[in-house]
C-alpha cells in the first residue's frame, strides 16, 4: 500500500472541476489490492473520502479532513462474456471502455460528456449524459458490485437482491433496511439516496455520492452496438423555434424519428464556440444537437430520409445545419458538446470563480414554462451567463459567471431558479448529484423530516459517519 503525505503529493486530490475551496488532508491512501484496503479500514478510526478521477462538479470526492483513499490501481478489466457482461476495477475510465468496446460488437450506453471519469465515480453519482435520454443513467447498467464498508467489512450485491432481505456480509453480520417513509421522484434525478418500496441493494448504492461504501469491482450490463448513428446540429432564428422542435421531437410517433440525444445551446454558449468551430452560423440564436441510433446498416437511408422529411416543415435552417457524413463527423460533433462545460470551467478558473451551475429538471408538462421562465430571469438578473445541456430530459445546465462583486446577486438567481423548480414538481440534481455544495438546495427538495429519514440510511452503513464528511447531509 501507498501512503503520500507531502503536500505536493496530496495537493492534486484536493481539487476537482468544481473548484470547491478549503479542502484538507492529512495523506493520501492507494492500496493495490482489496484485502490491503480491508485491512487499513479495519485499523482507521480517520474520516475518509474517496477519490475517483475527480472530474466532479460538487467537491463529493475532495476531502475535509482527515485521509483520501485512491483506488487508482484497481484498473482491472475482463470481458466482455457472451451475455455482454463487463467487469472492472472503479478506477477504469470510461474513454477506456469505450475503446475497449471498440469492434466488440457490444455497446455501453452512459456517456457523460466527461469522458475521463471513472467507473466508480459514474457509479457513485449515477452519472448520465446525452444519450441517457432513450437509454437512462448508470443505474440501469450496474449488474453487480463488490462494496466495502469504511469498517472493513465487504459484500457482494448482485442485481435483484431485495431491500425487503437483509444485506449480509462476509463476516455474518446483517443490515436492514430502515423503514422510511420517503421515495424518489419519478424523473430524471441525482439528488441523493435512491429509495423506492423493495427496490435492489444496488439501487441505494448507485448515486450514493461517495457516502454508504467503497465499490471494488463493478460488472456492468453492456447492449448491443447500434450500427450506426445518425448525427446532426440545427441552427435556429429563434430560441423559441429549436424548443418547439424538441416537443414535436418528443412526441413524434413517426418510427424513424426515435433520437437517443438531444441536446441545447443557447446563443452564449454558441458565441464561446465560434473559435474553434469558425463554420458555425453568426445568425443562430440557438442549437440542437441530436443523435439518432441506426440498428442495421441497411436502414441507415430510410432514417435520413425520414428526418429530412420532418426537418423541411420546421424552423429550422436546414442549409447551415450540419449533418454527419462519417465517424469523424460524429466524434467532432460529440466534441463541439464537450467543449461547452469545459470553456466555462477554464473561464471560471481563470477567473478563480467557482462553478455555479445549475442541474435541475422538471416533467414534460413544465418544459416551455421552464424555458420562457429561464429566459425571463436571466435577462433580468443581467449578469454573464450560458444555458446548455439535455434539453430532451427538460434538464438544461444554468451556469452563472458573475464578476467578483456581484456573487451575492448571483445566488440570489439561483435561489429563485430552484424556487421555482421546486414549485413545479423538479428536482435539485439530474445528474451531478448533491455533493457538498448542493446539501441546502437538497434540504430544501425533501424537507427536514425526509432528510432524518435518510440520515438513519447513513448511520447503518457508517455510524461513526467516517466515509465522505460533508456530503448530502
Ligand atoms: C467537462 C465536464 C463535463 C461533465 N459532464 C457530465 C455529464 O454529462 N454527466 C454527468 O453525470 N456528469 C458530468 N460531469 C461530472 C463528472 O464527470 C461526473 O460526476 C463523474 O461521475 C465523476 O467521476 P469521477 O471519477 O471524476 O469521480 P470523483 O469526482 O473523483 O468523485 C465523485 C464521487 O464518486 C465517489 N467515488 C469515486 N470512486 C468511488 C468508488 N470506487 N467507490 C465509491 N465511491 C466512489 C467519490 O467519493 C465522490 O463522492 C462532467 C464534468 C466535467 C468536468
Amino acid at each position: 500500500m501507498i501512503i503520500k503525505n507531502e503536500h505536493s503529493a496530496v495537493s492534486p486530490y484536493l481539487k476537482d472541476a468544481s473548484n470547491f475551496p478549503g479542502s484538507s488532508a492529512d495523506a493520501v491512501v492507494i492500496p493495490e489490492t482489496t484485502e490491503e484496503l480491508v485491512a487499513f479500514l479495519k485499523d482507521n478510526d480517520q474520516p475518509v473520502t474517496l477519490s475517483g478521477a475527480r472530474t466532479g462538479l460538487t467537491a463529493s470526492g475532495i476531502p475535509l479532513s482527515g485521509l483520501v483513499v485512491s483506488l487508482e490501481k484497481f484498473r482491472q478489466l475482463e470481458g466482455p462474456d457472451a451475455q455482454g457482461k463487463l467487469r472492472c476495477g472503479p478506477a477504469v475510465r470510461l474513454r477506456e471502455i469505450q475503446e475497449h468496446l471498440k469492434g466488440s460488437g457490444w455497446f455501453y450506453p452512459p456517456n457523460p460528456t466527461e469522458a475521463l471519469a471513472s467507473v466508480g465515480g459514474t457509479v457513485a453519482t449515477n452519472a448520465s449524459g446525452s444519450r441517457s435520454y432513450k437509454w437512462g443513467a448508470t443505474r440501469n447498467y450496474i449488474e453487480e458490485l463488490e462494496i466495502v464498508l469504511v469498517d472493513g467489512r465487504r459484500a457482494t450485491v448482485r442485481r435483484g437482491q431485495s431491500t425487503r432481505d437483509p444485506l449480509v456480509f462476509d463476516d455474518g453480520s446483517r443490515i436492514v433496511f430502515p423503514e422510511i417513509g420517503y421515495t424518489s421522484p419519478d424523473c430524471k434525478n441525482a439528488a441523493g439516496f435512491f429509495v423506492r418500496p423493495g427496490m435492489d441493494w444496488l439501487d441505494l448504492f448507485v448515486g450514493s455520492d461517495g457516502t454508504l461504501c467503497l465499490f471494488t469491482r463493478i460488472q456492468l450490463k453492456l447492449l448491443p452496438d447500434p450500427a450506426d448513428f445518425l448525427s446532426g446540429i440545427l441552427f435556429f432564428k429563434t430560441e423559441e423555434a429549436c424548443w418547439d422542435l424538441v416537443e414535436a421531437l418528443r412526441s413524434s410517433d413517426e418510427e424513424h424519428i426515435r433520437p437517443c440525444a438531444l441536446e441545447y445551446f443557447d446563443r452564449y454558449s454558441l458565441s464561446r464556440l465560434k473559435t474553434e468551430f469558425p463554420t458555425l452560423p453568426s445568425f443562430a440564436q440557438a442549437a440542437l444537437f441530436f443523435e439518432q441510433d441506426v440498428p442495421d446498416e441497411d436502414a441507415f437511408d430510410a432514417f435520413l430520409e425520414s428526418w429530412y422529411e420532418f426537418l423541411e416543415s420546421r424552423e429550422v435552417d436546414l442549409d447551415a445545419s450540419w449533418f454527419s457524413q462519417s465517424p469523424a463527423d460524429l466524434e467532432k460533433f460529440h466534441e463541439f458538446r464537450h467543449r461547452v462545460p469545459l470553456i466555462i470551467n477554464e473561464e471560471n478558473s481563470r477567473n478563480n470563480r467557482m462553478k455555479m451551475g445549475t442541474d435541475m429538471a422538471v416533467p414534460d408538462s413544465r418544459f416551455q414554462d421552464m424555458m420562457r421562465y429561464y429566459r425571463a430571469t436571466l435577462e433580468e438578473a443581467g449578469m454573464p451567463y450560458v444555458v446548455f445541456g439535455h434539453i430532451g430530459d427538460n434538464h438544461l445546465h444554468i451556469n452563472l459567471m458573475p464578476p467578483a462583486n456581484q456573487r451575492e446577486r448571483a445566488l440570489a438567481v439561483y435561489d429563485r431558479l430552484v424556487t421555482w423548480i421546486l414549485q413545479n414538481g423538479g428536482t435539485v440534481s439530474a445528474e451531478h448529484g448533491i455533493g457538498k455544495i448542493k446539501k441546502d438546495y437538497y434540504r430544501r427538495m425533501v424537507g427536514a423530516e425526509t432528510l432524518d429519514q435518510l440520515i438513519q440510511i447513513k448511520r447503518c452503513f457508517d455510524p461513526r459517519g467516517l466515509l465522505g464528511q460533508g456530503n448530502l447531509f
